[in-house]
């Protein structure tokens, strides 16, 4: 057997300094220190923080007035910013400079009075940080299924903005359908979608039509991790999500020469190397379509001493 290993794969830099800022508020605060929803869409690094005294909540009820509370690379409304603010929690801010960028741009849009419709799946975290930017000017679009009965009081003052983490060709085919019903659309300066997301795309793309089968290392909530399995698909080539290695089934290597591995933006690199030494190939292949040097600093509240 034969492993294509897809490169970029795993950790992005939104994934690294949204682990670290915890880590930092381990070692600079006193204990516990809480999180708002998985820092990152990974059961290992959630479990990994958790077996460090790490507390994940789901909404700053459950945490006590005056506690530190790191917000996931996700982001969040200025709704949940507002009430730790009223309940003055310590806040540490681990939302992705990228996601940052697509919060900006909403309150930018909505400013000038658009309707903002956003691309992107309903219920996950970002979508509803970003829709709670504007709630009442933004509307949400999964697929071009939803594009023709979209309520837009103005046709003609009309923006779009992407979630991060979606497929680059289900999402231009998104904006087609939009641009065609609005044809005075806008959109954002430069691409919603991150470089993580897209280049992580790229190299999967790469080698899917070469592979009997793809395996993804990510878990099931993470949207980037998914939307490769998905892509794998359709180039025709059998995949699976895996969270490591003990969820590989033996059938799925019966008859197969080749196996393409990759792994979302939050998942761990050692999980792909125990996922690589599992299939014990005869020859691993790196194909590097892109290298990744982007590093996003911390936040001044995660230096402090
Ligand atoms: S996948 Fe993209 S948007 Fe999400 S944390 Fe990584 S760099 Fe940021």
């Amino acid at each position: 057997m034969k492993v294509l290993l897809a490169s970029p794969r795993s950790f992005c830099a939104g994934v690294e300094r949204a682990i670290e800022i915890v880590e930092q508020a381990i070692l600079t605060r006193q204990p516990p220190i809480y999180v708002r929803k998985q820092i990152v869409h990974n059961k290992h690094v959630v479990a990994a923080l958790e077996d460090r005294g790490v507390v994940f909540v789901d909404e700053l009820a459950e945490i006590p007035d005056g506690a530190t509370v790191v917000f996931s690379a996700h982001g969040v409304s200025p709704a949940v910013r507002a009430e730790a603010d009223r309940r003055g929690l310590d806040v540490i801010d681990a939302t992705c400079p990228l996601v940052t960028k697509v919060h900006a741009e909403a309150r930018r849009f909505a400013a000038r009075g658009d309707t903002v419709i956003l691309v992107g799946h309903a219920g996950h975290e970002e979508v509803e940080g970003t829709m709670g930017e504007a709630p009442d000017q933004t509307v949400l679009v999964e697929t071009t299924a939803d594009i023709e009965d979209l309520p837009v009081p103005d046709p003609d003052n009309v923006s779009y903005l992407l979630q991060t983490t979606l497929a680059v060709d289900e999402a231009a085919e998104v904006v087609a359908g939009l641009q065609d019903r609005f044809p005075a659309l806008r959109g954002p300066a430069t691409d919603d979608i991150c470089y993580a997301t897209t280049n992580r795309q790229d190299a999967l793309r790469a080698i899917a039509d070469e592979a009997d089968l793809v395996l993804v290392v990510g878990s099931a909530n993470s949207s980037n991790s998914v939307r490769l399995v998905e892509l794998a698909h359709r180039h025709g080539t059998p995949s699976y999500l895996i969270d490591d290695v003990g969820g590989i089934r033996p059938e799925w290597l019966a008859d197969v020469d080749v196996v393409g591995v990759t792994a979302g933006a939050s998942a761990p690199p050692g999980l792909v190397d125990e996922v690589v030494a599992a299939l014990a190939p005869a020859t691993v292949e790196e194909r590097i379509t892109a290298r990744e040097t982007i590093h996003f600093t911390l936040p001044p509240a995660a230096r402090r001493p």
